[in-house]
């Protein structure tokens, strides 16, 4: 399969200066509990601001090819990604990234293409529809980059074994049957991983792994826990532009303080109440 030999990454290793990688949930006008939601017209704001910093999109793929000293990536990259695949980012966020010439990477659910979010219904959250199959097409044929996000959004460092094999090696297959070419980036649920899960990420053929942590450092080490910096409802353009690391260091590791302690607060509790549930053992 093309670009999954890992022979060839290990030859070269560059360090990556500094590299944006946002984290977004759902674009949406429809009010809810949580805080990972953002309206479009905020969302424009972010994205019309991107472009008048003169930032450029990248792929998972742009990112390998610089780390391992293929391809130097832009002089402002920047890049964008969505956890999930709600069917808000086809309707709310697609065109408002199009319009500005941007192009994003959506880690998508794949156990519910086309099907409402009961994955998350326990908790008392809206339902809202996730992307169709013939939505990743189009997407996938206007530019956007697909990676897995599991089949059914578990906290895998709880998962049995086997679980976590499926997870990860059937929700890449489906996705490559959608889009009939290889699929090799994957984004922890909750952004929760240790050792073991990316050992499995990197057995199934993932070349790249994104968590939830921010961080600065981006190096081969990294390749299995990339840095994310969420974006949330009560961002401005201040924060935003803090969270870009262009207001300073002082600022910039405030916010990525304030984003692991979120984290911390949302899915820790979380994980708390899944392992305590049924679903340790629901596949
Ligand atoms: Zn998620």
């Amino acid at each position: 399969m093309k670009e999954t030999s890992t022979s060839k990454q290990n030859k070269y290793t560059t360090s990556i200066e500094w590299l944006p990688i946002l984290a977004y949930h759902k674009i949406g006008t429809q009010k809810e509990l949580g805080i990972t939601w953002i309206t479009p017209s905020l969302f424009e704001k972010q994205i019309a601001f991107l472009h008048s910093e003169k930032y450029q999109a990248i792929s998972p793929n742009d990112l390998t090819e610089a780390i391992f000293g293929t391809k130097p990536l832009p002089k402002k990259p920047v890049m964008i990604t969505f956890d999930d695949g709600y069917e808000s980012f086809y309707t709310h966020a697609f065109p408002i990234l199009k319009r500005y010439g941007f192009t994003a990477t959506i880690f998508m659910l794949t156990g519910y293409v086309g099907k409402w979010n009961f994955w998350d219904a326990r908790l008392g959250w809206k339902r809202f529809k996730h992307l169709s199959k013939e939505q990743i097409i189009d997407l996938s044929m206007e530019g956007f980059t697909f990676g897995s996000h599991g089949l059914n959004h578990l906290f895998l460092t709880i998962q049995p074994h086997k679980t976590i094999q499926t997870e990860l090696q059937t929700s890449k297959s489906i996705l490559e049957d959608i889009l009939q070419k290889p699929v090799d980036c994957f984004a922890y649920p909750y952004g929760n991983y240790n050792s073991k899960i990316t050992q499995l990420v990197k057995e199934a053929n993932y070349r790249t792994a994104f968590a939830l942590t921010p961080s600065t450092q981006i190096t081969n080490s990294e390749i299995y826990h990339l840095p994310r910096m969420g974006i949330y409802l009560w961002d401005t353009l201040k924060t935003f532009n803090t969270k870009l690391r262009q207001t300073g260091e002082m600022k910039f590791w405030i916010e990525c303080t304030k984003n692991i302690l979120i984290n911390r607060l949302t899915y820790g509790n979380l994980i708390r109440f899944y392992a305590n549930s049924s679903q340790l053992t629901k596949v």
